[in-house]
């Protein structure tokens, strides 16, 4: 029954494609302070106010000096001093030195800065160490090498992080205008779901999709809207999706398979859904739901997914599919998903299922040696309702759909959070 549907590879390209198209799109933008700016995607550009560094800044405790002069090895008179936060000394006379701190300006005539520890002082002079040689420039940042005044250093779309913070803070921006986050509604479907603090009765069970996709809507950059769990009934799911419209994107879950109770897929269709897939040949998550839905006048359509309600495939799902989409709509340029090559590491006892990409819970150890591939290994796991092992991992591995079985120490993508 799977051969009709695309490959993990000709979905995941629909996705990329249409995450393009939302990309040229503007969000709506507000302004935040400094502190509050991180993981929030930058609605404007930073400009360097000034040259950055601004003075020509020694990066050692030493001496400035003329490199030509110190590469004598001959003794230079320590004529003067500059400490980080004194203006810039000098000039520099002939045959001399000048006492400086790291991070302070390097004083007009010297082109170098001699490390404390490569010189031998005495009564005012110091003198470079037979053993050591300088170049000009060295232990020396030119004013404006990182970059000019007015200059462009970030553009919109940019991830802040804690980086951009610290140059947002250098070029004296104290707020950052940002784009707002997309609101995601987050309707959870099933007749045997009950709240998290309720106490399931037998055949019940509490719904932990709601919370674990709140928090990757919030990981990747959007504003989830958690909609009360609708029961298995058209009626439930028709009024569900009518209040779910005012969202920016539809998350649904569960409700998507072949069978008797699975009646997200009409209800979509009620409402005028154009559907990109209906369903995918991967595991888990074969039975995942990509369209949008009609909104009234003008506005864009809505697009939504619908995700399998096993939660190893609403999570894997969400990160292939949902998050590319949502952070294109949150204005961010980064694509995703993101993966990495790494080493799989015994035991083996997962293996391929033919025609379908398997996303499978790993756990990788992203301090295995350096310069090497990290190491993974596959988390014990009792199928995509397997929570346990779901919490257990930290990203998938993914086993391609020609695969003819695993061996040890063959590297493999995986996918990460
Ligand atoms: P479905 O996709 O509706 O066929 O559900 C597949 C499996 O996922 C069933 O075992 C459901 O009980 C379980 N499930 C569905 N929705 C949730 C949820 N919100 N939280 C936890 N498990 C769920
Ligand atoms: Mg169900």
């Amino acid at each position: 029954m799977s051969s009709g549907l695309p490959s993990y590879d000709q979905a995941a390209a629909i996705v990329a494609d249409y995450a393009a198209r939302l990309r040229s799109f503007r969000p709506a933008t507000e302004t935040v302070a400094l502190a509050r700016a991180p993981g929030r995607v930058l609605a404007q550009s930073l400009i360097a106010d000034q040259d950055q560094p601004p003075f020509a800044r020694s990066t050692r405790d030493g001496f400035a000096c003329r490199a030509a002069e110190a590469s004598r090895h001959t003794k230079l008179k320590v004529t003067g001093g500059t400490h980080a936060g004194e203006p810039p000394g000098g000039p520099l006379p002939g045959r001399a030195a000048w006492e400086i701190m790291t991070g302070a300006p390097v004083p007009s005539g010297a082109d170098a800065v001699v490390m404390l520890e490569h010189v031998e002082a005495d009564a005012g002079n110091v003198r470079l160490l037979p053993s050591r040689t300088i170049k000009p420039g060295e232990n020396i940042v030119a004013k404006g090498a990182q970059a000019r005044a007015g200059e462009e250093l970030l553009s919109a779309g940019s991830l802040v992080s804690p980086g951009t913070v610290a140059l947002a803070a250098a070029c004296g921006y104290a707020a950052l205008k940002v784009f707002t986050r997309p609101r995601v509604a987050i309707l959870a479907t099933g007749d045997e779901l009950v709240p998290v603090e309720a106490a399931p009765k037998p055949g019940q069970i509490r719904n932990s999709n709601a919370p674990m996709l709140a928090a990757m809507v919030a990981a990747a950059g959007g504003e989830a809207w958690i909609l009360p769990a609708a029961g298995d009934r058209a009626e439930a799911l028709d009024a569900a999706l009518a209040e779910a419209v005012a969202a920016d994107m539809l998350i649904v879950s569960g409700g998507v398979s072949a069978g008797k109770f699975d009646l997200v897929e009409p209800a979509l269709a009620r409402i005028g859904a154009c559907f990109h897939f209906t369903g995918v040949r991967m595991q888990p998550g074969k039975p995942t739901v990509f369209g949008e839905l009609p909104r009234p006048g003008d506005d864009p359509p809505l697009p939504f997914f619908g995700l399998p309600g096993n939660p190893v495939s609403t999570a894997v799902t969400f990160q292939l599919f949902a998050a590319p989409v949502l952070a294109a709509l949150a204005g961010c340029r980064e694509r995703l998903p993101r993966f990495v090559l790494a080493r799989l590491a015994p035991p083996v006892d997962r293996h391929g299922k033919a025609g379908l990409t398997r996303f499978l819970p790993a756990f990788c150890d992203f301090g295995s040696s350096a310069g090497k591939p990290p190491k993974v290994r596959f988390v014990p796991w009792q199928g995509s309702g397997d929570l346990v092992a779901l919490a257990r991992s930290n990203c998938f591995a993914v086993v391609p759909e020609d695969s003819e079985g695993l061996k040890a120490g063959a590297l493999l993508r995986i996918l990460l959070p």
